[in-house]
């Protein structure tokens, strides 16, 4: 798993610049607007759509109190945002809107 590069100037972007603010990215090195290609939007969608499938199971086939699914919920998403969505982002240069 590596970070995301800079489209322009093949620099890599930190960790930190890669929390939160994933749609739009500007290159610290050569103030290059990077964006999300599609294919990197597909991937970051995917954890959440796997993680409303777990929610379903543990509501309706487990015995498991109800919190527990808020506790999944939030424990899931600061992991998969803070942990391994940087690592899924990919970028292409400022002009690819369409999505
Ligand atoms: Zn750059």
């Amino acid at each position: 798993m590596t970070l995301p590069i800079c489209t322009y100037c093949q620099a890599s972007f930190t960790w930190k610049q890669c929390i939160g603010r994933v749609d739009r990215n500007q290159c610290t090195e050569c103030l290059g607007v990077n964006t999300l290609s599609k294919k990197s939007k597909m991937f970051i969608v995917l954890p959440y759509v796997v993680a409303f499938f777990i929610m379903i199971y543990i509501g309706f086939f487990t015995s498991l109190p109800g919190y527990f699914n808020g506790i999944f919920i939030v424990a899931f998403v600061f992991v998969n945002h803070v942990l391994f969505q940087p690592f899924l982002l990919h970028y292409t240069k400022e002009q690819d809107h369409s999505f």
